[in-house]
């Protein structure tokens, strides 16, 4: 195959249906941003939104504004839009809380309904390489209850060979943080209830990177993160969907007034909402909220051009000419791919493997205006890993250009050897 050119790339971005959405974005002329999958990118609607409602909603109408501008259904009407993207209805989503919390409040309602069903099952199954938070949340639920972890490696073990009579949820990671595998939704969540176990899903890594359809998919239970890919800015809430037959079943284990069927009549007795909503806690954060819909707007705009499904192609397109510059430029100096190539089988970044100087070789491509991230191994298993996202939305092909070509440099200089990017930062 010919090598690829630089004149190739801008070819593809003429070509590109979808270049103009990165006018939706405010981002700072020359970085080539490749971290959306850690946190997205600003849209130019989010500051005036967000200032309307500090001067007008909150100065002018104060303690008024939770009717007269919607506040009080902000929660749900977010949630109705990020549900367009996951293949989920309206009023089955909620925007709230975190990605930890919303998962520790699905987990034990989980727990519930396997118990009611089966007091032997008194396990969950997840992967080892899942991200940490998520298993830190499972392990103090079975501390709480009385359950174990079952940690599995599914490049090794049959899923089919754990999913035994005593587990009740297989939790799983749809897109893995780290190398961007993707699990197949349909098949696992099959599998799954063949043996009699719910499923319970982290989208984090998925809304806004790849189409999910919950629905036909057949999963239970679903919570993702609002500051990724969904560019809903730092801390952003995330969001949670449980499929409506198991909503009413039993209470979340965080049961504030605002998942109460009434929290204006302030009564003594807590009764759960019937619907999603009895998945919030308390108070929601108004402004972080409507930082939020401006992100998730951005798909909402993106659908006239084809939505989710446009968006994977070119993201597909976009890791697709990353990964072939990489194999032609960057495997000389010992870099090689984690990601895996078959489009079905990953999601929307892509993992490197360098085993020297990883985290220096990330700062060294910032200091060059390439911003991707690092996320550290296990010293045994899983090696360091350096992290590229790529966001359709606002990334071109002349981008994955320029981002290889300055790896390219910094690896035949070498300059990544420079004690300044030795300096380890809080977050990485
Ligand atoms: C980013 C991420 C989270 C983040 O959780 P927070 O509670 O929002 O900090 C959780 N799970 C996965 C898989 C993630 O990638």
């Amino acid at each position: 195959m010919k090598p690829l050119s630089y004149e190739h790339c801008q070819a593809m971005d003429r070509q590109d249906p979808l270049r103009g959405l990165k006018e939706m974005y405010q981002l700072p002329e020359g970085l080539v941003y490749l971290d959306g999958n850690s946190l997205g990118a600003l849209p130019k609607t989010t500051q005036s939104r967000v200032t309307q409602a500090i001067q007008h909603e909150w100065g002018t109408e104060l303690i008024r504004s939770w009717n007269s501008s919607g506040w009080f259904e902000l929660p749900r009407k977010v949630g109705d839009k990020i549900a367009q993207l996951i293949g989920a209805h309206p009023g089955e989503v909620v925007a709230t809380d975190t990605t930890s919390v919303n998962l520790f409040k699905v987990l034990a309602t989980a727990l519930s309904i396997a118990a009611a069903d089966s007091p032997v099952k008194k396990k969950i199954v997840s992967e080892r390489s899942n991200f940490p938070t998520d298993l830190y949340i499972a392990q103090a639920i079975c501390k709480e209850r009385g359950y174990e972890l079952v940690l599995v490696d599914i490049q090794e073990q049959e899923l089919g060979s754990v999913l035994l009579d005593d587990v009740a949820v297989l939790m799983l990671t749809h897109v893995n943080y780290r190398t961007g595998a993707m699990h197949n939704m349909r098949e696992v969540s099959e599998l799954a209830h063949g043996l009699g176990v719910l499923t319970v899903w982290d989208l984090a890594h998925s809304a806004g990177a790849v189409p999910v359809d919950l629905h036909s998919d057949g999963a239970d239970f679903a919570v993702g993160c609002g500051y990724k890919y969904l560019n809903g800015g730092p801390g952003a809430p995330a969001f949670v969907w449980v499929h409506p037959k198991h909503v009413g079943r039993f209470w979340q284990p965080l049961a504030g007034w605002w998942g109460h069927i009434a929290p204006f009549d302030f009564s003594p007795g807590y009764v759960p909402s019937s619907s999603i909503t009895r998945f919030q806690c308390g108070t929601q954060p108004i402004l972080s909220l409507l930082a939020l819909e401006c992100g998730v707007d951005g798909f909402i705009s993106a659908q006239e051009l084809g939505g989710m499904h446009a968006l994977r192609e070119k993201s597909l397109a976009l890791t697709d000419l990353f990964m072939r510059l990489v194999d032609e430029r960057l495997t000389p100096y010992g870099i090689s791919i984690v990601t895996p190539r078959e489009p079905e089988g990953r999601g929307s970044h892509v993992g490197l493997v360098e085993r020297e100087g990883a985290y220096e070789i990330i700062q060294a491509l910032a200091a060059r205006g390439v911003v991707g991230d690092f996320r550290a191994g296990d010293g045994e298993q899983y090696p360091d890993i350096l992290r590229f996202g790529f966001t359709p939305l606002y990334l071109g092909f002349s981008d994955v250009w320029n981002a290889v070509d300055h790896f390219h440099k910094v690896m035949q200089t070498e300059e990544w050897r420079h004690s300044r990017f030795a300096h380890k930062n809080a977050v990485t």
